[in-house]
């Protein structure tokens, strides 16, 4: 037997050893509040379904509707023969419900950065990339072949120094950062950022994934938080997140929007989005314009959940929004915490080194709008007896 691949066993054990092996858990049950998790019925604080739209009865007739009347697959690209009016459709209503003038639909998230950041820059520019973004913004630069220059996170001095320092040495420049950063629940200063972009004539990007449904007007995302319609010339998002189906999104300057129509590969060379997801995805879209309710309800019980696990003496980091880090230290602490949790049916994902940094391990608390109250109760019981047993509280 040939031994090439022996080294995949070795690093599989490497990473069992260092405790950074994915075990995968397997559902057996839509998403929502409660799952249920390797046989077990559990409650849900793993998910990004912030608005419990991923289950939600009217996407699931829009889907179905939709496939009655055009079937499933999109049988093509979109440049070729895999523009349904549905599409389009969908690119104006996120346009319109973004409050900017044109919108791009890509396959995922992660495509639309990979197929955005090349087409805007290339070798002889300057990328200047906040130092915790996204894999996906990550992997789009490096695809650029543009120098990526890092600047400290969220930190809008830091952003002016470095472009200072590389002034004049590059052709063009984009600057780009994630929207809400789903390890802490922060999200930078996005007014300070890009007057900076503007000041220094570059192109002004940002990744808004937990920011769609969960920030702005609505859930009109973090360009609406700030009323920056106009000014941040690229906005990528997802609808895989609070929007609760699958698909990519780049919102703003009609110029750039057309561009990406012409060059962005992930649109040329991958199919388009799935029939099934297109409807869904307008459904959400309906369900976010008519009512603020679920928006409203998910930062109500945001809120519940921060100030409570507050008194109980325990701390959330520095979260702005409903995606909650119980700060605990060590990664191994975490770990048993997280165990403990699943025991008394709380289903909370540890993050430890190199997910975060080193000593900052962390419980983290995805809230949404499908959690009742009683669901929040009851998870702040389990977080006290747990936090008890292991003396962090
Ligand atoms: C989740 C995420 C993505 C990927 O989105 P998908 O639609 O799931 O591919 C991209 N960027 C950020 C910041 C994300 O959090």
């Amino acid at each position: 037997m040939s031994n090439k691949l022996n080294w995949i066993d070795e690093e599989l054990q490497n990473l069992k050893e260092s405790g950074l092996y994915n075990k995968i858990r397997t559902l057996s049950s839509p998403q929502g509040a409660w799952l249920v998790v390797d046989g077990k019925k559990v409650l849900n604080f793993c998910s990004n379904n912030y608005l419990g739209l991923a289950n939600h009865p009217r996407l699931i007739q829009a889907a179905k509707d939709a496939m009655s009347d055009f079937g499933v697959g999109p049988g093509a690209v979109r440049t070729i023969a895999g523009t349904l009016d549905l599409h389009l459709e969908l690119e104006k209503r996120i346009a319109k419900f973004k409050r900017v003038e044109d919108a791009i639909t890509f396959q995922s998230g992660f495509t639309a950065n990979l197929g955005t950041i090349p087409a805007l820059v290339g070798k002889g520019d300057a990328i200047f990339s906040d130092e915790l973004n996204h894999a996906s913004i990550i992997d789009g630069c490096r695809l650029s072949r543009a120098d990526i220059i890092r600047y400290d996170h969220a930190d809008p001095n830091s952003l002016e120094k470095v472009i200072k320092e590389n002034e004049g040495k590059y052709r063009r420049g984009l600057v780009v950062t994630d929207g809400v950063f789903s390890m802490d629940g922060d999200f930078p200063p996005l007014d300070k950022i890009t007057e900076i972009a503007e000041k220094h004539e570059l192109i002004m990007m940002v990744d808004d994934a937990h920011g769609e449904g969960v920030l702005g007007e609505g859930g009109r995302g973090i360009v609406d938080h700030f009323g920056l319609h106009g000014r941040v010339d690229v906005e990528v998002g997802t609808f895989s997140k609070a929007f609760g189906v699958m698909g990519g999104v780049v919102a703003g300057n009609p110029r750039i929007i057309e561009w990406l129509r012409q060059r962005g590969r992930p649109f040329l060379f991958s199919s388009a989005v799935t029939i099934p997801d297109v409807a869904a995805t307008i459904a959400a879209i309906n369900v976010l314009e008519e009512s603020t309710e679920l928006v409203d309800r998910l930062w109500k019980n945001a809120e519940i959940f921060k100030r409570e696990m507050g008194k109980l003496g325990f701390d959330t980091g520095k979260s702005m929004t409903p995606i909650t880090p119980v700060m605990l230290g060590e990664a191994k602490l975490a770990r048993e915490f997280s165990r403990m949790l699943y025991d008394q049916g709380v289903f909370a994902m540890a993050l430890g080194f190199p997910t975060v940094p080193e000593g900052k391990a962390r419980i983290r608390v995805m809230i949404s709008a499908a959690h009742s109250e009683a669901d929040i109760e009851q998870t702040l019981s389990a977080f006290t007896k747990v936090g008890k047993a292991l003396g962090v509280i």
